[in-house]
């Protein structure tokens, strides 16, 4: 019996095998665990196999099996889906590669958990059989947490394989699946580490004036329905070492004249905090640190980045934030600017990098919410600003209108998306049509 007549998917994935068992590959060991998979994890480190272990769910770690890569690899030839999860490094993970290529099973599919890696670098030069069966396959850390699944494809990736992957991440994980292409980092890290960067950039002048980081955290958090992390200590959260690399990657693989080859590299004083180690929340501070008192009590200090000292914590200054979600772009005020400059400019970055990134903008609002914990993706906040009134602040600024943004204008349309009476949504096309959007 065919497929088709069986109506079963193509290629079914019931077990996985995982390579690496980091942050990364632990995370969806458990989560796929948890699913009712089976799973093998396998890593160079014993120590690194036995803690994956130890995070997966007690009444399902019967399904688990664990090992190093070279006492176990060839069985991977058992699982349908061989999950990449190593460090990222290109060389490492194109090794690997050749050794997993040779042990998987015909009909198994094949992935990497890269950030940004494309995938096209990844394959280059590898036989036909492994470029039909591979795509990368983006979870987000926590990856019990977050919901963010992103798929690439790559040229030659078979359509069922995608699909496989999507049945997996949506039924089996719970995950909301996104599509995206095959660019540098995706969609998520493309637009979300814009947003850093440049947002490291974008303040200085903003703390030569006298705002203080506190501030600038406070502005660029809730006030634009962003978590209260905001700039700094987002960056706090994910290590000033994992935001170096990010950049390193994009430094390389941006295409020329875009904007964020501008922001690659860190400000000198953020250089000089990662080179001695000052990385985060990870080593302990980074432009943050609570430390606990003698009496048992926590302080929160400030690494100021204007004086280069440690300072007590000090209350952010909202004077001139209006309560409405997203109001502060309007706002004529030093804060209304701080967030017209560094959130304005993301969203305008990313009104540009559709269809370049992904096919439609429903791809892109879904994996901002689901990977930045957005309140509104990109697209859903020029919405909800009113774009008629975005385009008259960039043209009073003159500012060119982000490819998206002139395409609505051209199409008449008042809004990218709109929902119609039975309450099914529709949004515009990079080539001005109006197509549905596709519950995940
Ligand atoms: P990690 O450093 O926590 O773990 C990497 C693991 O790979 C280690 O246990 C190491 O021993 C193992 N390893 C290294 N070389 C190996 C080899 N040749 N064979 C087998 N095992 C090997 O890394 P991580 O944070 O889990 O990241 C894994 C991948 O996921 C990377 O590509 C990373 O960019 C990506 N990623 C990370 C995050 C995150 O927030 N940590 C989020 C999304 C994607």
């Amino acid at each position: 019996m065919t497929s088709i007549e069986s109506a079963e998917p193509a290629r079914r994935i019931d077990s996985v095998a995982i390579i690496g068992a980091g942050t990364m590959g632990a995370g969806i060991a458990a989560a796929s665990a948890a699913a009712g998979c089976r799973v093998l994890v396998l890593d160079t480190d014993p120590e690194a196999v036995q803690r994956a272990l130890d995070g997966v769910d007690d009444e399902c770690r019967d399904l688990v099996d664990i090992g190093t890569v070279d006492d176990r690899l060839d069985d991977i030839a058992g699982y349908d889906w061989v999950c990449e999860a190593v460090i990222e490094d290109l060389a490492t993970k194109r090794d690997l590669f050749e050794r997993l290529e040779a042990a998987r099973s015909d009909g198994s599919v094949i992935s990497s958990n890269t950030s940004g890696i494309p995938l096209r670098q990844i394959s280059e030069g590898m036989s036909e059989r492994f470029r039909r069966d591979v795509a990368i396959t983006h979870f987000f850390n926590p990856v019990r947490v977050m919901k963010l699944f992103e798929l690439v494809p790559g040229e030659d990736t078979e359509p069922e394989v995608i699909d496989a992957f999507a049945r997996f991440g949506a039924e089996r994980l719970g995950k909301g699946v996104v599509h995206a292409k095959d660019t540098v980092n995706f969609i998520g890290n493309r637009i979300g580490c814009f947003f850093m960067l440049s947002g490291l950039h974008v303040a200085k002048p903003f703390l030569a004036g006298g705002m203080t980081q506190e501030t600038i955290d406070a502005v660029l958090g809730v006030p634009i329905g962003l978590p209260p992390t905001g700039l700094y200590g987002l960056i706090d959260l994910i290590g000033l070492d994992v935001m170096e690399l990010v950049g390193a990657n994009l430094a390389e693989n941006l295409p020329a004249g875009d904007r964020g080859l501008d922001f690659t590299a860190f400000p000198e004083t953020e250089q000089a905090m990662a080179d001695r180690g000052q990385l985060g929340r990870k080593t302990g501070g980074g432009f943050s640190r609570r430390t606990k008192l003698d009496d048992g009590s926590r302080k929160t200090e400030t690494f100021d980045l204007v004086t280069g000292e440690w300072r007590a914590a000090g209350p952010p200054d909202l004077g001139g934030v209006p309560a409405g979600l997203g109001e502060v772009l309007f706002a004529d005020s030093v804060q209304g600017e701080l967030a017209r400059h560094v959130f304005g400019g993301t969203l305008t970055y990313a009104a540009d990098l559709v269809p370049e990134i992904a096919d439609d903008i429903a791809n892109v609002d879904n994996a901002i919410r689901w990977g930045f914990n957005w309140v509104h993706g990109p697209f859903e906040m020029l919405d909800h600003l009113g774009p008629d009134l975005v385009i008259e602040f960039l043209r009073g600024v003159d500012e060119p209108l982000p490819a998206m943004l002139a395409t609505l204008e051209a199409s008449g349309q008042p809004t990218f998306y709109s929902e119609a009476a039975d309450g099914t949504r529709t949004q515009l096309m990079p080539d001005g049509t109006v197509a549905p959007v596709t519950p995940s």
